[in-house]
């Protein structure tokens, strides 16, 4: 299977570290609190927003991909644990990479 967050073709490092981080913010509050993996992603705020509860999950610099006028909901697929802690280390990775 080809994990979404492997490909980072294309991304300037810091960019790539801000979706990352993003995508797993959405992970870890679905482990958190059971909610469903379903966020309203808000352009102009620059912000992932769980769109069972309303809280903002992350909120970064030019982390959004593409460009779009309104929010936008996105579904994320189910990952194992074990995907979700390779995630973790992806996101380390690329966080260290965008502030080297
Ligand atoms: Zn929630």
């Amino acid at each position: 299977m080809n994990l979404p967050w492997t490909d980072a073709r294309g991304y300037p490092p810091d960019v790539w570290a801000h979706l990352v981080s993003g995508d797993l913010a959405v992970y870890e509050h679905n482990l958190r609190t059971a909610h469903p993996r379903r966020i309203l992603c808000h352009p102009d705020k620059q912000e992932y927003v769980c769109a069972i509860c309303g809280e903002v999950l992350y909120e970064g610099p030019d982390f959004t991909d593409g460009s779009f006028p309104r929010p936008k909901e996105y579904r994320f697929i189910p990952l194992s644990l074990e995907q979700i802690g390779d995630l973790r280390r992806h996101v380390a990775k690329a966080m260290a990479r965008a502030n080297a």
